[in-house]
């Protein structure tokens, strides 16, 4: 398999508080990877570098070939990388379908697919985003994303917050996407769904990747030593 992100001595920091030490990532594609670790590890901060969203990154973000380091955030999401961020935003005062539609990319998914994938956006197609229940709003989030044809799918906590019927609906769908063949990258702190799902993970403590592997090798002294389980 190609490698699609690879990610190598990544540092960033918030004004002069350094967050990130040394982030070592790989995904091949079609992969879907975990980035995981305790609160405040450099999960988020890790992807926002990866999306162009942290200056003054330092190291190394191969992305399909091309070196995403310095790259403004839409030119980096013009490059094929499709986030769905922390928080949930939605544009409240569209419709569904606007939503959808707004910052669409032609390619193999459209409405009909997002639609599919999602039944309850296209009951609700017309509606006004602000209306929908937290967990539709997430749906419609990660169907926006879609609608770029992104060559990875970043998954920033998209299930965090929602009632447990919404929260399987949301591990379906992500599962129906990995059969399909899309890359992905995700956090997450539901271990067990995590773990059923992903290829490889990350484990990051204090900003630096500690870990690397195939979920079978992550041992209960790993998962004790930097999970906090
Ligand atoms: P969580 O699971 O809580 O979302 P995380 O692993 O995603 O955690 P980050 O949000 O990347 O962790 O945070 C990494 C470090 O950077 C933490 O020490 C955090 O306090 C710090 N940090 C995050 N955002 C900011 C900010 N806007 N300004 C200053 N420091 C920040």
């Amino acid at each position: 398999m190609k490698t699609l992100l690879k990610v190598a001595d990544l540092t960033a920091s918030y004004g002069k508080i350094q967050a990130l030490f040394g982030v070592e990532l790989e995904i091949k594609s079609g992969e879907v990877v975990a980035l995981m670790g305790r609160n405040g590890m450099g999960k988020t901060t890790t992807i926002k570098s990866i999306c162009g969203m942290m200056s003054g990154c330092t190291g190394q973000i191969e992305f399909a070939g091309t070196s995403l380091i310095g790259l403004p955030s839409f030119k980096a999401a013009r490059m094929g990388l499709g986030l769905v961020p922390e928080g949930r935003r939605v544009f409240p005062n569209l419709s569904v379908r606007e939503n959808l539609t707004a910052a669409a990319i032609d390619g193999a998914w459209g409405l009909p697919q997002v639609y599919n994938l999602f039944p309850r956006l296209s009951e609700r197609e017309h509606q006004s985003a602000s209306t929908l229940s937290g967990g539709e709003q997430q749906m419609l989030v990660i169907g926006r994303a879609l609608m770029t044809n992104p060559k990875l799918l970043i998954l920033d906590e998209a299930t965090e917050g929602l009632a447990p019927v919404i929260r399987q609906e949301i591990w379906a769908a992500i599962h129906k996407l990995k059969a399909e063949g899309m890359s992905i990258l995700i956090v997450d702190k539901t271990l067990k769904e995590l773990l059923s799902l992903v290829d490889q993970c990350a484990i990051l403590e204090r900003g630096r990747t500690v870990w690397n592997g195939a979920p079978n090798d992550l041992t209960d002294e790993i998962a004790n030593q930097y999970l906090g389980v």
